[in-house]
């Protein structure tokens, strides 16, 4: 199995290139052309396993495509995609991937990438406690989320947070534990739809 194989677009297959990676790794195998085919997923991957990249991957993939761009309506921002991780360390290491592979991406253009930052975001990276904040002030709306991510999900069970992230949690959904335990599950069963079990 390869990259190239996986049907991203020709611009990310050279982005991810030049990032040194040959060959996707397993989590990366089975979650792609699962978040790729418009699929719920829980994904069971260790940290160091590639799990960011099987999640940023697909969905970048689908955010160059529509080329739609960011809504931001007064003082509110409508990210596309939102990914809630348990710490500020993890959040900050999702961010750093997720810009590593759009800036470095050739085929858009100056403007678009200029846009892209000054009038709102696709992608936003949070910590629950952030997140439900700005969501509370009215400075973000999930009316335009297409993915909702769930890092290290069993974290945030063990860390408390679910409750929080429970209240904003709204369409498309990945949720990326390490453990399978008997909370998860029933975190799955009541966030995703028909979704794909994956664990690595
Ligand atoms: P993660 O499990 O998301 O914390 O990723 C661990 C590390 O593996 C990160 O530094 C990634 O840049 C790197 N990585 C992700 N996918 C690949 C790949 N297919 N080949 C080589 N390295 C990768």
């Amino acid at each position: 199995s390869s990259f190239e194989m996986s049907g991203l677009r020709p611009h990310l297959l050279e982005n991810i290139k030049r990032s040194g990676y040959t060959k996707p790794t397993p989590i990366q195998k089975y979650a792609m052309p699962i978040i790729l085919g418009g699929r719920d997923l829980m994904g069971c991957a260790q940290t160091g396993s590639g799990k960011t990249a099987a999640f940023l991957l697909p969905v970048i993939n689908k955010l160059l495509a529509s080329q739609d761009p960011p809504i931001t309506e007064g003082n509110c921002c409508q990210p596309r995609v939102v990914i809630v991780s348990p710490t500020r360390e993890l959040t900050i290491q999702i961010y750093e991937q997720a810009k590593k592979t759009v800036v470095a991406y050739g085929g858009v253009s100056v403007s678009y990438q200029k846009n892209h930052v000054l009038s709102g975001c696709h992608i936003l990276v949070a910590t629950p406690g952030r997140l439900n904040d700005f969501v509370k002030r009215g400075h973000i709306s999930f009316a335009s989320v297409q993915f909702f991510i769930l890092d290290e999900a069993d974290r945030m069970l063990d860390m408390g947070f679910l409750p929080t992230v429970e209240q904003m949690v709204n369409d498309k959904r990945s949720c990326f534990p390490q453990r399978f335990p008997e909370e998860i599950q029933h975190l799955a069963g009541k966030f995703l739809h028909n979704y794909v079990f994956v664990a690595v």
